[in-house]
């Protein structure tokens, strides 16, 4: 367990690790993809601090932004790229799920004066859950840190649409990564958001997933918007053809651990045994030196019916 708490630890980010980039408002956090019609995707820069993707939608007479980082000064970095482009008002901030990485900015956003939105179970586990990313015991600055996030203000069950003017944009609860996680789909310029729904060429974070639902989320998601440009959570921006590939990895991590457990590989043991398989296909994917131990082992637990997982809100 210790070995898989720091694992997640160094990936969950460098937001233990003060960036040398907080201070520094020349080094850019994120680089900004046009997506066409008013719409923005913020890529991380690897080893920014920024920790994971955000994003844009400018509308008739307001912004939705679609994620705030894992830190207050790249949060401000995105509020001034936002600012650049346009005057007109940040009415809401939508959290795809609770993990740090994309919550830890919000408070720039609600002082700038948005509605911070999110599937419930985001307002119930951010200053909980987030907490296990510093071990059993975690420092009392990170504490503290956890415990003052800015929680949404704004939460549903299953769906909300948000509007700028006459813009629909589609806020949907998808099952698989956290429980609580929102994909954002703006149809009338093809682009979704997925949240860590979709890691592109990146080997997830899978510590709450339940990937038999993931699986199926993905399936839709790539049936439902063929054509669409994707922005993952984490990676570079992808085609419906990304997210297969993406859920393809889902699929081979369960019928590989699947497959070990069946002829009674356990724990290290079991590891090796599927990495055999999956190395030669994903080694060159992001964060898999970071992710395939947790990955396999997390996996195992899910298939033991063993696995730890949050609590939804009631
Ligand atoms: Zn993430």
């Amino acid at each position: 367990m210790r070995f898989a708490r720091l694992s997640v630890l160094l990936i969950a980010a460098s937001f233990a690790v003060p960036s040398t980039h907080a201070d520094d408002a020349t080094k850019p956090f994120f680089t900004l993809h046009d997506l066409g019609s008013g719409v923005w995707a913020a890529v991380a820069v690897p080893g920014s601090g920024a920790g994971s993707n955000a994003g844009f939608i400018i509308g008739e007479d307001g912004v939705v932004v679609v994620d705030t980082f894992q830190s207050a000064a790249a949060a401000a970095q995105l509020l001034s790229a936002i600012r650049e482009r346009t005057n007109l008002p940040i009415r809401f901030v939508v959290n795809t799920h609770y993990h740090l990485d994309h919550v830890a900015g919000n408070g720039v956003f609600h002082d700038a004066g948005a509605r911070i939105v999110a599937q419930r179970n985001v307002r119930a586990w951010e200053r909980t859950e987030n907490l296990k990313f510093f071990g059993a015991n975690p420092p009392a600055d990170k504490k503290a840190w956890v415990e003052s996030l800015v929680v949404p203000d704004l939460v549903y069950g299953d769906s909300i649409d948000l509007f700028l003017g006459s813009r629909r944009i589609l806020v949907r609860f998808m099952r698989g990564h956290t429980g609580g996680d929102s994909v954002v789909a703006v149809p009338d310029a093809e682009v979704v958001f997925t949240g860590d729904l979709f890691w592109n060429e990146t080997l997830p974070n899978t510590i709450d997933a339940d990937t038999a639902a993931w699986v199926t989320t993905d399936e839709r998601l790539a049936s439902e918007y063929p054509q669409a440009s994707f922005v993952p959570g984490h990676g570079e921006v992808g085609k419906s053809q990304d997210v297969t590939a993406f859920r393809q990895y889902l699929q081979s991590l369960r019928q590989d651990v699947a497959a070990a457990r069946k002829r009674d590989y356990k724990a290290d043991a079991l590891a090796e045994e599927v990495k055999k398989n999956l190395a030669p296909r994903y080694e060159h994917w992001a964060l898999y030196t970071h992710f395939i131990d947790p990955n396999i082992r997390q996996m195992d637990e899910e298939l033991a019916g063993t696995k730890r997982r949050p609590v939804p809100s009631p």
